[in-house]
């Protein structure tokens, strides 16, 4: 759609630009091969995905018997159709109650947010949400969510004592007798190199198993696309601490970078279930592979 090629129009000016370029017409040579190894790697794709994409396209290219450059364009949109199709991954929330969604991530990922966005999704499909202010670090945050939450009839479980995992037990538990669908529990931004916080996290996550079987149903990574390569690292240190089973890639509208999904999908492939493409609460959408590929290309 328009609003998401909107979204999309930095990296959209840089890839599909170039690329439309590249492949205006004229042979498939090595030359080609080079500059649209320099295309992806400027696009934040990483060596691991664009050696992948390369090394496709050219099988594509000599099994299809392609000649001619402006045959690439659906060669690679496939290619790359394949590497991130599969983290099109929608989150599906039935069978528990509360589904309980734990959120992680750095300072300033765009995690509080995302928890209001996510609130109101939920909300516009019937569902009932109680949020967790588990970002017990920052006075400020709590405030934030519970200022959210007034304004928005959204009941919001916080403590004025500073434990994390305390409060997103709490809110378990209120969410359980009333009968509420879903659970968001914020929780204080911390860098994966901040060994002791990454502690904290994981004992929270013990607890929140404590509170409901099988929980939490989803630990969801916040990624500000911003950083680019880095949100490689990133993903795998979280994911090794807490076992994630979902992202929110965020601030894609900011940056030329949103070439990282392909680069999550080749060297740690977590369901991507949200992108931000905005600030508006439309804005953040349920990543679909197919339409993400036509706005850059298209
Ligand atoms: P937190 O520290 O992870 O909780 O981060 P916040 O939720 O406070 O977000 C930090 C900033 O990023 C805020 O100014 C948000 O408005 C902004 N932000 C979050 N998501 C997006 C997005 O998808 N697009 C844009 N443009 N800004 C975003």
């Amino acid at each position: 759609t328009e609003r998401l090629k909107a979204g999309l129009s930095k990296t959209r000016d840089k890839l599909g630009k170039q690329l439309a370029t590249l492949f205006g017409g004229g042979k498939i040579d090595e030359d080609l091969y080079e500059e649209l190894e320099t295309v992806l790697l400027t696009a934040d794709m990483g060596v691991d995905a664009t050696n992948h994409l390369l090394k496709d396209v050219r099988d594509r290219v000599s099994l299809g018997g392609l000649k001619d450059a402006s045959e690439l364009k659906g060669t690679l949109k496939a290619s790359l159709g394949e590497l991130i199709g599969p983290l099109e991954v929608p989150l599906d929330t039935a069978g528990k109650k509360p589904f309980v969604i734990m959120m992680v991530g750095v300072n300033g990922a765009g995690k509080t947010t995302s928890i209001g966005k996510l609130a109101k999704y939920f909300q516009s499909q019937g569902k009932s949400v109680l949020l967790a202010a588990g970002d017990t670090f920052r006075a400020a945050a709590r405030e934030q969510l519970m200022a959210w939450g007034e304004r928005n009839n959204v009941t919001v479980i916080a403590q004025q004592s500073g434990d994390a995992a305390a409060v997103c037990y709490d809110a378990i538990q209120a969410a359980t007798a009333r009968g509420i669908d879903i659970v968001l529990a914020d929780t204080a931004g911390r860098l994966p190199t901040q060994l002791h916080l990454m502690e904290e996290i994981k004992k929270v996550k013990r607890v929140i198993q404590k509170a409901i079987p099988d929980g939490p149903h989803e630990v969801m990574l916040v990624l500000d696309a911003n950083i680019g390569q880095n949100a490689i690292n990133q993903v795998i240190a979280f994911d090794d601490a807490l076992g994630l089973t979902g992202l929110v890639l965020t601030k894609l509208d900011g940056t030329a970078k949103g070439g990282v999904i392909a680069a999550i999908a080749k060297q740690r492939p977590v369901p991507l279930r949200f992108i931000g493409v905005g600030e508006s609460i439309d804005d953040l959408r349920p990543f679909q592979a197919g339409p993400y590929i036509d706005a850059l290309f298209d």
